[in-house]
């Protein structure tokens, strides 16, 4: 998608404060953070949102909340918020699907 900001981020055409990336998902830190750690999960598949998710995206859904825990785990986070904005109406202001880690708001 030529107009989508996390597609060019995950394609390397914009920076961004990446954490960790893999094959098929990208980390990086939130721009506008509303935690003490604010990450993104985002997988390099433009998937619009979780209501344009299929079946084939079983494994994907899976990876992004298993690299959430892998990440949230090198930052030294015992409890963490995962959360997914879906749709206008559930507050999704970027149509690429991504995953918000929210976390470290407590003593380590
Ligand atoms: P959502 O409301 O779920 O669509 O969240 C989109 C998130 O992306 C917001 O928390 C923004 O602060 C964040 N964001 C937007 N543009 C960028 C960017 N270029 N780099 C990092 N985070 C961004
Ligand atoms: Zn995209």
């Amino acid at each position: 998608m030529d107009d989508c900001i996390f597609c060019k981020i995950t394609s390397g055409q914009q920076s961004a404060d990446v954490i960790d990336e893999d094959e098929k998902i990208m980390v990086f830190k939130d721009i506008k953070p509303s935690a003490p750690v604010h990450l993104l999960i985002v997988p390099k598949k433009h998937i619009a949102s979780v209501i344009e998710t299929k079946d084939e995206d079983e494994e994907l859904l899976g990876g992004m909340i298993l690299k959430a825990k892998d990440v949230a785990d090198s930052q030294g986070l015992k409890g963490y918020k995962l959360v997914f904005n879906v749709g206008r109406e559930g507050g999704q202001l970027v149509d690429h699907l991504h995953l918000h880690l929210l976390g470290g708001w407590t003593d380590k």
